[in-house]
């Protein structure tokens, strides 16, 4: 027989994955359909619909016809509670694992995701390998209790990537995680550790079935200076992040096709810079 290998090994030792390997979960809540989902439905999404799933607690007739199967009522409650962010996680999990695609990658409503430098770091990779990958957000691993039952417990240490910053992990890893994190046993789980949601897939991956966080510096959450991306880098980074720190707008540092009074986030900036060839991006010029 000749011999098969499940997956084609490029020369360069890369695995070759395109775009549609690759399961996006976007967490959203009914009050940010308007004023965050749009704009990344009119950016990054616009070019991705295939590959992105919406994750919400609300229904929306106008988010159905644009994303139709693709957007999922998780039915958990809009709060912004441990619990309901755990039941939402819980519902991406699921539907990753239904899907059959290779990888699995979390990012929130306030991300970019440029798929192109997504897909390059997940090549380097085959999806069959326990695979984690994301930044972290504190600088050391975090100190946690874990209950046992019959009230004992027990403290951990475990590292995990910010939700907010987006974070990967392979389908390989995903299926040995099943015990902790299928149906209903995600919430479970994550009332074990009484953290977030972020926390609890760390708590899974790194404390359960030891295997550590690969990080990246690609990811980007507005719990970091995002000053620190600067346009020339843009194109580099895989995923991009916006907020406000100390009532100051935290934003990569970006002249663009959009002033920052027309473009607050830079998203629309960035998806020009990117793409210059969506129709609403003014011509190219010198910016
Ligand atoms: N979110 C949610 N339910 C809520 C509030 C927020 O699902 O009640 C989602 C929100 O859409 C986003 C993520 O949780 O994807 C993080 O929310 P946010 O950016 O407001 O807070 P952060 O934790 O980043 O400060
Ligand atoms: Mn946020």
């Amino acid at each position: 027989m000749a011999t098969m290998r499940s997956f084609p090994r490029q020369l360069n030792g890369t695995v070759n994955i395109s775009a549609d390997d690759i399961f996006i979960a976007v967490k959203t809540t009914k009050k940010f359909h308007k004023s965050r989902l749009e704009l990344l439905l009119d950016t990054w999404i616009s070019r991705n619909v295939q590959q992105t799933y919406i994750f919400t607690d609300g229904e929306d007739e106008e988010l159905k016809k644009k994303m139709g199967s693709h957007v999922i009522n998780t039915n958990c409650s809009a709060a912004h509670s441990r619990q309901a962010l755990s039941c939402k996680m819980a519902v991406e999990y699921d539907k990753f694992i239904e899907s059959g695609n290779k990888w699995f990658c979390h990012v929130d409503d306030d991300n970019y995701v440029n798929m192109k430098t997504l897909v390059q770091l997940l090549s380097q990779y085959p999806h069959t390998q326990d695979m984690y990958i994301g930044k972290p957000s504190l600088d050391r691993p975090i100190e946690a209790t874990e209950r046992l039952g019959d009230n004992k417990m027990r403290p951990v240490n475990f590292w995990f990537a910010t939700g907010g910053a987006g974070f990967c992990v392979s389908r390989g890893l995903a299926l040995k995680m099943s015990p902790w994190a299928s149906g209903g046993h995600f919430m479970n789980t994550a009332e074990k550790i009484r953290l977030p949601d972020d926390c609890t897939i760390g708590y899974i991956i790194e404390s359960v079935l030891g295997v550590p966080l690969t990080r990246s510096n690609l990811f980007h959450s507005h719990l970091e200076n995002l000053q620190q991306v600067s346009r020339s880098e843009v194109h580099k980074q895989i995923t991009l992040s916006y907020g406000m720190f100390e009532n100051k707008r935290n934003i990569i540092n970006m002249k663009g096709a959009f002033s920052v009074e027309e473009d607050p986030s830079r998203f629309k900036s960035v998806h020009c810079l990117l793409n210059p060839d969506t129709p609403w991006c003014p011509p190219q010029v010198a910016y």
